[in-house]
């Protein structure tokens, strides 16, 4: 009999037919008259309760199925006389795929922490509460592709292998094949990296854009969607080694574009989530965060407050708030500050623009004040900063000129240049960091809970 997701077995018309389903035991209860077992395929967040008549089973039968096990079902799907459930089924049939003995499956009594579920993580997504967030996740994964489809955007596949380490967006893993143990060495000492896989050093990517901006000035508008990898060694709740990165590059666009690109995209993904993945995010707001749902339509319906980063300061330096680091103009924005203008003092998304050159990347178009550049940064209320995009430099001398001022070895980025030398054209591009995203919307507070297998310094398990 062909298997019914559970997802699916609300349709009304259902009701009075023999369905079969399929999936693992999150509860079984009853007494020696009749037994309930909840049923949980994956497909959805609720629950299937199957109802065992032990007139037609025995006790034998039922005793494996504890939480964890896997069971095939048929039986009549009927409308429940239970409160909170539309239905039922009324099981005829039962087979046993697997069981989980209870003295070892670690998921046995409701309420695990988040922590001792990050050390079960091969087992986690089995939780409600993974479950959830990795529906979300998908949902939001699915949005961004379909964003950038309807808007004439080409997702284009950048290299994650790279012999380019001038990106500056982080510290890189590097990659080899060559034996640590017992190293080439060139006649001066040197490690003698021709003999090198790729015949030179080469590292994980940290980000795509440098490529994309290649795809950009080809096609038009282009976008990617993939994997980096940063080697800092930032522990805190906002920081994976391993995470997802969307990088939309648009040929043409300024930086104005680029901020409406980025206002429109993330409201976009957040909308979407809301009427897709409904039932996975009333549950996580119930669970967890009673305000997510008012929060995330805030952020549809409003519009994000746009500043300069120079104005930015002055309300950080008049606020009298004490942060933990000094606020001036020239310092890198810490978390704490992004979140005090978001939360505190605008109460709204904040896209701040026009950085100081110091403290942003090679990249990033000039402003004629000779000390900022255009910059802009999406920060979020309860994550900081989501977004990370710019203007780019498009003309090769001043381009050339920050390059050598930074010292950042010219003979690599040969290829890049090239942009600007054949038929360069001005454009703008920005990185969402996908975890990030997926944190707003489940109302998740530790990164290392929106992605299935977290990699973070001294975590590398499953
Ligand atoms: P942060 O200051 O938070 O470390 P960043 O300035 O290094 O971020 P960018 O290099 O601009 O970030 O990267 C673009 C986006 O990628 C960021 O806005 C953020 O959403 C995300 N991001 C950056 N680093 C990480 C990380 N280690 N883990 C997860 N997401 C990240
Ligand atoms: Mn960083």
């Amino acid at each position: 009999m062909k298997r019914t997701k559970i997802s699916e077995i609300w349709a009304p018309e259902l009701i009075g037919t023999d369905v079969c389903v399929k999936g693992w035991v999150r509860t079984r209860r009853g007494n020696k008259h009749v037994q309930f077992v909840a049923l949980n395929d994956g497909s959805t967040i609720k629950n299937i309760q199957i109802v065992f008549d032990m007139a037609k089973f025995s006790d034998e039968e039922m005793k494996p199925i504890t939480t964890g096990a896997s069971l095939c079902v048929i039986g009549k799907l009927v409308e429940s006389q239970g409160k909170g459930q539309t239905a039922e089924i009324q099981a005829e049939k039962l087979e046993i795929y697997g069981l989980a003995d209870p003295e070892t499956y670690p998921l046995q009594k409701k309420g695990h922490t988040l922590e001792f579920l990050r050390e079960k993580a091969h087992l986690r997504p089995r939780t409600n509460t993974f479950g959830a967030v990795l529906r979300i996740r998908h949902t939001l994964a699915f949005a961004i592709h379909k964003f950038f489809n309807e808007r004439g955007f080409f997702y284009l596949n950048t290299p994650l292998i790279t012999s380019s380490d001038c990106e500056g967006a982080g510290a890189m893993f590097q990659v080899t094949t060559l034996d640590l143990n017992n190293l080439p060495k060139t006649e001066d000492g040197k490690i003698d990296y021709t003999q090198d896989f790729f015949g030179k050093p080469a590292s994980l990517t940290v980000s795509g854009q440098l490529e994309g901006e290649l795809g950009a000035t080809a096609l038009g508008a282009i976008y990617t969607f993939g994997p980096t990898f940063r080697a800092e060694n930032s522990n805190t709740p906002r920081h994976l080694s391993e995470f997802w990165m969307v990088e939309p590059e648009v040929a043409f666009n300024d930086i104005n574009d680029n901020m409406e690109l980025a206002e429109d995209f993330i409201k976009y993904c957040i909308n979407y989530a809301l009427e897709n993945a409904a039932d996975d995010i009333e549950f996580l707001a119930k669970m967890y965060d009673e305000e997510l749902i008012e929060r995330l339509k805030f952020v549809v319906n409003n519009d994000f407050v746009r500043l300069t980063y120079t104005e930015g300061i002055k309300i950080l330096e008049e606020s009298g708030h004490k942060f933990e680091f000094p606020v001036f103009w020239g310092a890198d924005l810490q978390s704490e500050h992004e979140r005090f203008l978001v939360e505190e003092h605008f109460k709204k998304p904040v896209i701040l623009t026009d950085y100081p050159k110091e403290i942003k990347a090679f990249y990033m178009k000039q402003n004629e004040d000779g000390k900022t550049v255009r910059a802009m940064d999406v920060l979020f209320p309860k994550i900081g900063e989501i977004i990370g995009g710019s203007e780019r430099e498009e003309n090769y001398e001043k381009l050339e000129t920050r390059i050598n001022e930074l010292g950042i070895p010219m003979k690599d980025m040969w290829w890049y240049l090239d942009t600007r030398r054949f038929g360069t054209v001005p454009h703008a591009g920005f990185g969402l960091g996908f975890e990030r995203l997926v944190l707003f919307v489940t109302g998740m507070t530790n990164i290392r809970d929106v992605i299935p297998f977290p990699r973070t310094p001294n975590n590398c398990e499953f």
